[in-house]
């Protein structure tokens, strides 16, 4: 396919991320290195489940890997990752390696390199410590995992206490596994995580946030949760996040269609929380700006769909917005997990009569005046401009102004109180 180049190349003719790991892996065999898939893929396969993405694990050294291949990332070589490039994939090549002297429970202080066996020993749990031999087509488990496969179990590799001890995280990446792959944690593992849950604060929001947008955006998102309560670390990372509440976010959760935003799922999370509270705890998870808009949107309109008086500007106003529909879904699970059951749905089904009635052009109407008028009423052009069009479209649908004469008259004095006008 070389003489097309690559921008020619069609989607389904592109190396997978697959062969391009199963390639590298050939190409260090030949260079004398031993190199396997590892982990999360290797569970996936055997699984018959799509691997998010495919890692190999070498003997090479990270020097070797870069003097191997021509385009590579050295993010990680310090401690035996690095990233190669190869026809558009990307794909972790990682030293065999032992991690230990961790103190903090986050990050190891000493790093070895060292062979298969040890390395799987230093990951998390049986099913994500195997490796696979693309060449020999053989899966090679040091620490039980087909078993634990095979039972459907997630169990830590050695014991449950040290292995937290060492990184926190983990615990929060037991239920996040538990809830993906709907296997039960192991006994040892599920008593450890409990006596432990408190130390999740030692965590940043940052990677908490990876493995809960990983539970709420499942679908057993609902089982995720009550997960995180029975464990404690629903409490241990929102204070304040009490039984009752975690039961109707489980209820909420479970009836949201399959797919949801994070945004959405997390609202919903917080569904039984008063809004200020919920905010607040947003704040630890150190989400985006744009998602914490989001959630913020969907949290302070609960209740606003119910209200069969809403204003007719106050619903075009609402409707306008980007989260709409997530609002509605979001109030929709709601209902059904209150008291009232499916009748609590009877308003949502008036709303959207009323909204099916209003029709696309009462929704979005033309503007009363285009950017061609304000500027011949004396507006300069510029994003002074653009900020009036917006105020006067919002004045248009709440109703104020309902003629060009009416919008022409409003739009003078907001250049005279803007001062933007020439004279
Ligand atoms: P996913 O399919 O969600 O990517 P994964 O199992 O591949 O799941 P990753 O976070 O991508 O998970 O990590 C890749 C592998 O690295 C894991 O399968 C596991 O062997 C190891 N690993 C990742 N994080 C940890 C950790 N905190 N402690 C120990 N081993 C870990
Ligand atoms: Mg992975």
């Amino acid at each position: 396919m070389g003489h097309y180049g690559r921008n020619y190349i069609a989607e389904d003719e592109r190396m997978t991320n697959k062969q391009a790991a199963i390639k590298i892996i050939k190409r260090l065999n030949r260079n004398g290195f031993q190199a396997l898939l590892a982990g999360g893929c290797v569970r996936d396969m055997l699984l018959r489940r799509p691997a998010s993405d495919y890692d190999v694990a070498t003997n090479a050294r990270p020097g070797d890997v870069i003097k191997l291949f021509t385009r590579t990332l050295k993010v990680g070589a310090k401690f035996g990752v690095v990233i190669v490039l190869l026809e558009g994939q990307q794909v972790e090549v990682a030293t065999f390696r032992t991690e230990t002297g961790y103190t903090d429970g986050r990050h190891p202080s000493v790093v070895d390199f060292t062979g298969a066996a040890e390395d799987a020993g230093r990951r998390d749990f049986t099913i994500n410590g195997m490796f696979y031999d693309p060449v020999k087509e053989k899966v090679i488990d040091y620490v039980g995992g087909k078993a634990d496969l095979k039972k459907k179990l997630i169990r830590t590799i050695g014991k449950a206490t040290e292995r937290f001890g060492e990184d926190y995280l983990r615990m929060l990446r037991a239920v996040r596994f538990s809830t993906q792959l709907r296997f039960a944690i192991g006994p040892a593992t599920w008593s450890a995580i409990r006596s432990n849950a408190k130390n999740i604060t030692k965590i940043s929001g940052e990677r908490i946030a990876i493995e809960m947008e990983a539970i709420l955006v499942n679908p057993n998102r609902s089982a995720g949760t009550s997960m995180l309560a029975k464990s404690g670390l629903a409490k241990a990372i929102f204070p304040g996040f009490t039984s009752e509440r975690v039961k109707f976010a489980a209820n909420v959760l479970g009836r949201l269609r399959k797919k949801v935003d994070f945004a959405l799922a997390l609202a919903a999370f917080f569904a039984g929380c008063p809004t200020e509270y919920a905010l607040k705890s947003c704040r630890i998870l150190k989400l985006s700006r744009s998602r914490n808009r989001h959630i913020k949107f969907l949290l302070t309109n609960r209740g606003k769909l119910l209200d069969d008086k809403m204003s007719l500007a106050e619903l075009k106003m609402v409707l306008a917005g980007p989260y709409f529909w997530d609002l509605y879904e979001l109030q929709r699970a709601i209902q059904k997990a209150g008291p009232d059951g499916k009748e609590g749905i009877a308003a949502l089904t008036r709303l959207r009569k009323r909204i099916k009635a209003l029709g696309d052009i009462e929704l979005r109407p033309k503007p009363l005046l285009n950017g061609h008028d304000l500027i011949r009423l004396g507006a300069v052009p510029g994003p002074a401009l653009g900020h009036l069009a917006q105020e006067l479209y919002i004045a248009q649908l709440e109703g104020k102004l309902q003629t060009p004469q009416q919008a022409r008259h409003w739009a003078k004095s907001w250049l005279q109180k803007h001062r933007m006008t020439e004279k």
